[in-house]
């Protein structure tokens, strides 16, 4: 219980009024009751020093925004991802209430970007990048979190799981069913456009065959590998950008994500190739490829999009609304 309320502290609010709706699709239809607010303040678990510390709300959203997005990229961008961030952050906040993490029952966010997002404080900042970096960024970032305050990105007046990542390939974002099993209206596979862009988009992995098949056997036992190498690898399922769904590896149909995870690819974005006695991964693209590509944000952005264009692209049909 004590946990239950601390979570639960660390997102309250501090009044009650209506959200406007300020940008994309429809009017909301429920009362100023059934409206849940932004909280003032936020507990998050500083996953390295093992810490939980309570800081505001929207000072929180200004240390996620430099530790997700490269400071360089179009303000426009800059301004989608501080709102898919702070809708990511209170999305997990109303999660957190009702079943609090097991890794940090006492906060409703970690610092960790494998399992919440990035952030950094002013001074880890400070350190990373030194004063100059600071002079010409901080607070031209910090402007971009305080233009799109209280933003929040809704479908059916909830808050939406705004998940984001790097790049995107093949022209098309992830549906969150193909990735991850779940279908969500507002996350389907849209077109993205622009990722090549970003440095090192191509990538490579490459594992001796001894090792591929000890890596696939420790999760599939009954994945069979012959003598011949070049029969190992089987046909493969693709969705409509090319991302592998299932490929048939040693008489086995195994998810793209599983490979992914199992060899630490950027994407599931592979083919796989043999030379000689080795398995050669060839990724494109970076992240799990659902909710709003960065790179192709970026891309929209230079292209004259504003924020709510390219946030109305990446998360279909859902609603920008203003939390006064
Ligand atoms: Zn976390």
């Amino acid at each position: 219980m004590k946990r239950l309320l601390l979570t639960y502290l660390g997102c309250i609010a501090v009044a009650f009024s209506l959200p406007v709706l300020i940008g994309i699709g429809p009017v909301p239809e429920k009362t100023a009751e059934e409206q849940s607010i932004l909280p003032k303040e936020i507990n998050v678990y500083f996953h390295k020093e093992q810490a939980v510390r309570t800081i505001g709300f929207e000072e929180y959203i200004k240390g996620v925004l430099p530790a997700e997005m490269p400071a360089l990229f179009e303000g426009e961008a800059l301004k989608a991802q501080a709102v898919a961030a702070r809708t990511f952050t209170y999305h997990k906040c109303i999660e957190s209430a009702k079943n609090p993490s097991s890794e940090h029952p006492d906060a409703a966010v970690c610092t960790n970007s494998l399992h919440c997002s990035a952030y950094y404080s002013h001074d880890e900042l400070l350190q990373m990048h030194g004063q100059e970096w600071m002079d010409e960024h901080y607070e031209k970032m910090r402007s971009y979190v305080d233009a799109t305050k209280g933003e929040i990105l809704t479908y059916d007046n909830e808050p939406i799981l705004a998940v984001f990542h790097s790049a995107s390939a093949g022209g098309y974002t992830q549906s969150s069913g193909d990735v991850w099993g779940k279908n969500l209206p507002y996350l389907v596979s849209v077109e993205s456009k622009g990722e090549e862009q970003k440095s090192n988009f191509i990538s490579t992995a490459m594992v001796s065959s001894d090792e591929f098949k000890s890596i696939i056997q420790s999760q599939f036992k009954d994945a069979v590998f012959g003598p011949d190498i070049s029969k190992w690898i089987g046909e493969a399922k693709r969705t409509n950008s090319g991302n592998v769904l299932f490929i048939e590896i040693g008489g086995i149909a195994i998810k793209g994500t599983q490979i992914r995870s199992m060899f630490s690819l950027k994407s599931t974005h592979f083919d796989i190739a043999i030379d000689n006695d080795n398995i050669i991964f060839t990724v494109a693209g970076n992240g799990h490829g659902v909710g709003m590509s960065q790179y192709g944000a970026n891309y929209m952005a230079k292209n004259g999009a504003d924020y709510k264009e390219i946030l109305k692209n990446y998360y279909k049909g859902s609603s920008l609304m203003k939390y006064p």
